[in-house]
């Protein structure tokens, strides 16, 4: 009996991981396509200033139109993309559209970019980079790049230049989730950047975590000490806008000012 229902047991597990292969088959044979097939949208999610009350950027977040199945979110296809090697043709059609759509924005208004380590560990990033501004005429200090912790570790060694061109040319680096990635604070020192941005996990609890008061704290003075800027992510309700504007952070991005839309100039709301 016991060797039966283990064998059903196995066959359910078959099923299941035979159905999870082949999906993720198909969904990696339709991402081949998804550039040229013109598939590849940019979302764009304000970034504000929390004590001037207005938009100091909008961030760029890639979407996939896939025909049959509709509008995929960037968790679903961003790690594949990386890992099949077509993150580079995707990343460079994201910031393209990316910076196009930012000519048409105030000239003090910045698109901040998410760059993935495969993107920019490539010999030709610079290049890309300049490329896109060019094409669009977009002037370099109206481009920001967002750079996770773990990718900034990876590109000490072999992109720092690269950044170091491309801050000498006005373009404004970031480091995205901040305080999630490993030995956040090393990372500062060997790797000029110009933001952080802190992690939504550390805002959603604001409120009744001393413990996250504490780190967000914690970030903010050390960010002021480097002379960086800051951004809170996710924020959702007006008390965590009201605590960070207390505790003296700068910009914010989140559901409560707006959620990401088709449009780089969407409707703000500054609720009060
Ligand atoms: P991220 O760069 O940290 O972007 C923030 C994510 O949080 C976005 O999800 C955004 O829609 C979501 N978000 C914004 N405000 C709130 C809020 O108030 N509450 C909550 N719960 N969520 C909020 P999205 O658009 O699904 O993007 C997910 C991640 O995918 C991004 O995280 C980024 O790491 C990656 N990604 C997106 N576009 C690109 C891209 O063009 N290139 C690369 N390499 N990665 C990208
Ligand atoms: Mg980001
Ligand atoms: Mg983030
Ligand atoms: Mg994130």
């Amino acid at each position: 009996l016991a060797k039966g229902r283990g064998r059903a047991r196995y066959e359910v597990f078959d099923d299941d991981l035979r159905y999870r292969i082949h999906q993720r088959l198909d969904t990696e044979l339709a991402l081949r396509d998804a550039v040229a097939q013109g598939e590849i949208e940019t979302w764009y999610q304000p970034i504000v200033d929390l004590q001037e009350n207005r938009v100091v950027a909008t961030e760029a977040l890639a979407r996939w139109r896939r025909p049959e199945r509709g509008l995929i979110s960037p968790a679903e296809f961003i790690a594949i993309a990386e890992e099949v090697g077509l993150i580079k043709g995707i990343g460079a059609t994201v910031l393209s559209q990316a910076c196009h759509a930012a000519t048409a924005l105030e000239r003090n208004v910045a698109v901040s970019v998410n760059v993935s380590a495969r993107q920019f560990v490539q010999d030709d990033f610079g290049a890309v980079v300049k490329r896109a501004l060019r094409e669009s005429g977009l002037a370099p200090d109206q481009l920001w790049l967002e750079l996770t912790e773990s990718a900034v570790l990876e590109a000490i060694d072999s992109a720092a230049r690269t950044f170091q061109e491309l801050r000498a040319i006005g373009v404004r680096l970031a480091i995205d989730d901040f305080g999630t990635g490993y030995s956040s604070f090393t990372h500062l020192r060997e790797f000029t950047v110009d933001l952080l941005k802190i992690d939504l996990s550390f805002i959603r609890d604001l409120e009744r975590s001393e413990h996250d008061r504490a780190i967000v704290e914690g970030i903010l003075r050390l960010a002021d000490s480097l002379n960086l800027d800051v951004v809170a992510e996710g924020i959702e309700t007006t008390n965590q806008r009201d605590l960070l504007q207390a505790m003296g952070c700068r910009y914010g991005q989140g559901y409560l000012f707006s959620k990401p839309t088709p449009s780089a100039s969407p409707a703000v709301v500054f609720a009060t």
